[in-house]
């Protein structure tokens, strides 16, 4: 126990904003144990007290058991969740270390939680006692009882060793597949010496090659000096910056072919190979679904999506198969075409799978003359913030001002925070924006994450969301503004979209704010709504003003931008159909008894959803670790799923005119009023009916995708 006399150790405060700057690595070490220890203490005198009130048959309060319950993970929350944060955005191998050496027993905390019969039962016993329960506390309780069921509370002794025993299989499985897919890509390389192999090869691609030939050791031609990028000697290899741009430059036909044989084969043969342990973990899948009373996997994962059944998701993949294909086949025409226009007569009559990024990016480029690196001085981040700030201020009626607040804590010197305040002027919200990469210390990607969350706190006192924005966009130079790509800007109008969600919420129980308690296949649609308005003429004109001249960028390149947005869409949709479809059909129907192996049935999927079929070496499934080794089995259709509802949003916005503002603005209220406000509170069905008047429909993405016929 934490003395009252001594001062709160900054890891362990429990509310505000956390002080980042007096958290040390060793702390974690010292204090995550002593907090673990103080929480399963009460979760015991908190399990006791309701055990007693069960046998007593007491009537149960939503105040005796949530508001407890809440406390415990609200405690951990705040503490590990900060943690989580410094170890993507501060990372250092000490505190890398410490938080792997104190993740374990945070889970266990979890698992001890979630497996608590005596919760579970006051829940149960809640949800019939308590009959003032309003709509979003009979949700949160709904959800709640379901992942504990999930999670195996409800099985005899018995039932719940082989669950449990299953679920440590599946760990282990999991991590060897990750594993061999690491090792059987980090296995292979290809080292290029001739000036003709590299022919088509930009020079900032040769110069990742020839730094990677440095780094395994290689030697110039000379056999003592060191590789260039001008003479090689060159190393390709299968992770994504290196192989993604190899096959879309390199000329010479039998080296793309070489490279994308060995990409598509990863981990299905040698010692590394995952064909066995794919079949384990289907088998396994399915058989801890019929020990919860579930015929197969795909019908657990879905009882906790917005989707209801595999017949709903595979009806709305057909859709958008059956649109796609038909493009996806005249792209495919075109890129034979240009083969062709280029001389290259036997790769047009045998176009093979390996030859696509390369014709595309020809075709690309012959279409629309775009360079997109030229717009990057179009975008400094000031304006691009300025940009989407005042069309949050059209469409919701919010401000958006950097914080004025004194002595804000910060864990870098680039993040600032900014404030949210509603048009009459009461403060909604605060966020963090830490929008540059630090390669050494920071991780990849963008992400929104939760800070603070909405709730009412023991004095019932408000209090107001905080949010994470973190980017990874090119940092600033020393007379220069970050100068963002296009897709820079998407990335933050995306994140700035779940940031809406989080921050704009009205709902007050923490476990139903914001983006909690929201479906898996719902939680993408703000974001990539407002991914959407990054091509709106007005937005995109407002924020694209030269960061020197103020000179508002060329009509003709806001044209190029928004036709190339459709480019061999049809191939890529389908892509993502044919995936999702596997990934349905192997979490539903495969099972040994079947007769064929998972590639036999990913096969027979291919021949009416891909337009090349997949060669004899293709063995995606083996590296398929979105499903195999992530969170997403029965789970990969949610990508569509749920651009199907940003879209159909957003549609709403055309209906009414993009140039009419009193319209957009009323349009802009209601969408603020339900999806951002709502959150988790009803289900997303229900919340996108009231925004848009009706079901969600796929006409606004097969349009917006350019795949109507
Ligand atoms: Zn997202």
């Amino acid at each position: 126990m934490i003395k009252n006399n001594k001062k709160i150790p900054a890891l362990l405060v429990g509310k505000g904003l956390p002080k980042y700057d007096e958290i040390k690595h060793e702390d974690i070490n010292k204090f995550i144990p002593i907090l673990i220890n103080e929480l399963k203490a009460n979760l015991s005198s908190l399990e006791e007290i309701l055990d007693n009130k069960l046998k007593a048959k007491a009537l149960l309060k939503w105040n005796e058991v949530i508001k407890p319950i809440n406390e415990i993970e609200d405690r951990l929350k705040w503490s590990w969740g900060l943690i989580s944060h410094l170890n993507s955005v501060c990372n250092s191998s000490e505190l890398r270390e410490a938080y792997s050496n104190q993740q374990p027993e945070v889970i266990k905390f979890g698992n001890k939680f979630s497996q608590s019969e005596i919760i579970y039962n006051s829940l149960l016993k809640l949800n019939n006692d308590d009959d003032s329960l309003d709509k979003t506390q009979k949700r949160i309780l709904k959800k709640e009882l379901n992942a504990m069921k999930h999670s195996g509370v409800g099985l005899n002794s018995s039932e719940k060793e082989i669950f449990n025993s299953i679920t440590q299989k599946l760990a282990e499985l999991s991590n060897n597949f990750s594993n061999n897919v690491l090792d059987s890509t980090n296995n292979w390389s290809l080292l290029l010496t001739t000036k003709e192999e590299v022919e088509g090869l930009p020079t900032r691609i040769l110069e990742t090659f020839s730094t990677a030939a440095k780094a395994a050791g290689q030697k110039a031609s000379d056999g003592k000096s060191d590789p260039t990028p001008e003479k090689g000697p060159w190393r390709i290899g299968l992770d994504m910056p290196s192989y993604i741009p190899f096959l879309t430059y390199a000329k010479k036909r039998s080296l793309r072919e070489t490279a994308y044989k060995a990409y598509v084969s990863r981990a299905s043969e040698g010692l590394l190979n995952n064909k066995e342990i794919i079949e384990q973990i289907l088998s396994l899948r399915r058989e801890q679904a019929q020990i919860l009373g579930y015929d197969n996997w795909a019908d657990l994962s879905l009882e906790s999506k917005m989707a209801k059944s595999t017949t709903e998701v595979e009806q709305l993949l057909e859709e958008l198969r059956a649109a796609a294909i038909i493009v996806a086949q005249k792209e495919l025409k075109e890129l034979k075409a240009i083969a062709q226009r280029n001389g290259a007569t036997e790769e047009a009559n045998n176009l093979a799978p390996w030859d696509i990024s390369y014709w595309s990016e020809k075709l690309r480029q012959e279409k629309y003359h775009l360079d997109k690196e030229a717009l990057r001085p179009w975008f400094p981040l000031p304006q691009v913030l300025n940009g989407l700030f005042g069309l949050c201020e059209k469409l919701f009626d919010i401000k958006v001002v950097p914080s004025s607040k004194p002595n804000i804590p910060k864990w870098h010197k680039d993040v600032q925070m900014f404030d949210v305040f509603d048009k009459d002027g009461t403060e909604l919200a605060s966020f963090y924006l830490d929008p540059y990469s630090r390669s050494a210390t920071k991780r990849g990607g963008a992400w929104m994450d939760e800070c603070l969350t909405r709730k009412k706190d023991s004095n019932n006192k408000i209090v107001l969301p905080v949010a994470y924005l973190i980017c990874n966009q090119t940092p600033p130079l020393e007379n220069t503004p970050s100068l963002m790509s296009f897709e820079e800007v998407e990335t933050l109008f995306h994140e700035f979209g779940h940031g809406l969600q989080h921050m704009l919420t009205k709902v007050d129980y923490p476990q139903a704010a914001g983006i909690n308690n929201i479906e898996w296949d719902a939680v993408e649609l703000p974001s990539q709504f407002m991914e959407n308005w990054c091509l709106d003429r007005s937005t995109l004109m407002d924020m694209a003003k030269h960061w020197e001249t103020g000179e508002q960028l060329a009509e003709d390149e806001f044209n190029k931008l928004r036709l190339s947005r459709t480019f061999n869409s049809g191939m890529s949709t389908l892509r993502q159909v044919h995936f999702a479809l596997t990934d349905l059909k192997l979490h539903s129907e495969w099972d040994k008894s079947l007769g064929i192996t998972p590639d036999e049935l990913r096969r027979q999927i291919a021949t009416s959803s891909t337009v090349l079929q997949p060669i004899k070496e293709d063995q995606f499934l083996c590296s398929f670790s979105h499903i195999f080794a992530g969170g997403y089995s029965a789970g990969y259709y949610s990508y569509k799923w749920a651009e199907v509802l940003s879209a159909d949003a957003f549609s709403a916005f055309e209906e009414v005119g993009l140039e009419k503002t009193p319209l957009v603005k009323e349009t802009g209220k209601r969408f603020r009023e339900t999806v951002l406000s709502m959150g988790g509170s009803r289900p997303p069905q229900e919340i996108f009916k009231k925004f848009r008047g009706r079901s969600p429909s796929t006409k606004a993405l097969i349009r917006h995708s350019g795949l109507t016929a």
